[in-house]
């Protein structure tokens, strides 16, 4: 059957062979990706909710890959995660992020925070904290201009080890937040006993505080327990003028979504801020 070459394979396992060949092409794609310098932050106003000023920014990544195009994190994230990638990646975040709020201080003469995603792997990590304090020492960046955005997921798996990093981290002077709020398994006592500053109500609460009254009274009922603990909360996919008003109403403190801004290359995030200066 060797004649045959692909149709062989294609009887019997057809999209397992595709996937894994499509898998192992990106692999070694983005082993080459860092040093080939392919990696972009964009990044995307987080704004007080009451006035609509900008105060600090999410880092968001994307892949330029000459063969495919822009690929966006939900693509090669997982697999980042999987092979272990994700660890020199997140260091290149770090960086480039702490970086880049530093320009900002230079362009604006404001201190513009600056918020990073960390996936459970590379928190777990054993040089995490030294990479999340070398990036700040190299940069210049105050830590409390810096946001590390932790998965309700990883959180809730919590061993020692997280407990401990997070207080690290927190002793440092870094901000602390729960990204994706609500998705988890809601075991909410990990709010009292973690250094968190911030929660943030994931997208798919939000999207829905027009239309579903059960998703506005979650929302509602997250804003006044964060506050009652001492957190602030920020409110992610916001898209619509009238959610902005639901939001000011119920005392949200930051918001951010298309509705303000999409996430932007630095060039076109710097003219942003020109026009929106505090
Ligand atoms: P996330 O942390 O929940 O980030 C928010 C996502 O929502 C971003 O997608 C953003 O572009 C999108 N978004 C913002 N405003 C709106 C809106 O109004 N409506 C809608 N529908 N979407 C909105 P993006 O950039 O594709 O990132 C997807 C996910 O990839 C992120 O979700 C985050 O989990 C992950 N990610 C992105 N950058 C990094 C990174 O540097 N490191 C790690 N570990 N993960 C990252
Ligand atoms: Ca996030
Ligand atoms: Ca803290
Ligand atoms: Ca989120």
């Amino acid at each position: 059957a060797k004649h045959k070459g692909k149709s062989a394979y294609a009887h019997f396992a057809p999209e397992m062979t595709e996937v894994s060949h499509e898998r192992l092409q990106m692999e070694s794609l983005m082993r080459r990706a860092l040093e080939q310098k392919e990696f972009e932050l964009y990044y995307q106003p987080i704004v007080r909710t009451e006035s609509g000023q900008l105060c600090s920014a999410e880092a968001l990544l994307r892949w330029n890959n000459p063969g495919m195009g822009m690929v966006m994190p939900d693509r090669f994230i997982p697999l980042a995660e999987e092979t272990g990638l994700i660890t020199p990646i997140g260091e290149w975040v770090l960086q480039e992020a702490c970086l880049a709020a530093m320009r900002w201080k230079a362009s604006t003469g404001t201190d513009i925070g600056i918020s990073v995603n960390v996936s459970p792997r590379q928190f777990r990590d054993p040089g995490f904290v030294d990479t999340v304090m070398n990036a700040l020492d190299a940069s210049g960046l105050p830590p409390q201009q810096l946001e590390l955005e932790i998965t309700e997921r990883l959180i809730l798996d919590n061993t020692i080890e997280t407990a401990d990093i997070l207080r690290q981290l927190d002793q440092s002077g870094i901000r602390l937040s729960v990204d994706d709020f609500g998705t988890g398994y809601s075991a909410l006592s990990y709010l009292k006993s973690y250094p968190f500053d911030t929660l943030k109500i994931d997208k798919s609460f939000v999207q829905d505080v027009m239309k579903e009254r059960e998703d506005a009274s979650l929302v509602k009922a997250i804003i006044n327990m964060a506050h009652s603990l001492g957190l602030r909360v920020i409110a992610e996919g916001v898209e619509e003028e009238a959610q902005t008003h639901f939001l000011q109403h119920e005392g949200c403190d930051y918001s951010q979504g298309y509705f303000y801004s999409r996430p932007l290359p630095e060039n076109e995030f710097q003219q942003w801020l020109k026009t929106n200066h505090r």
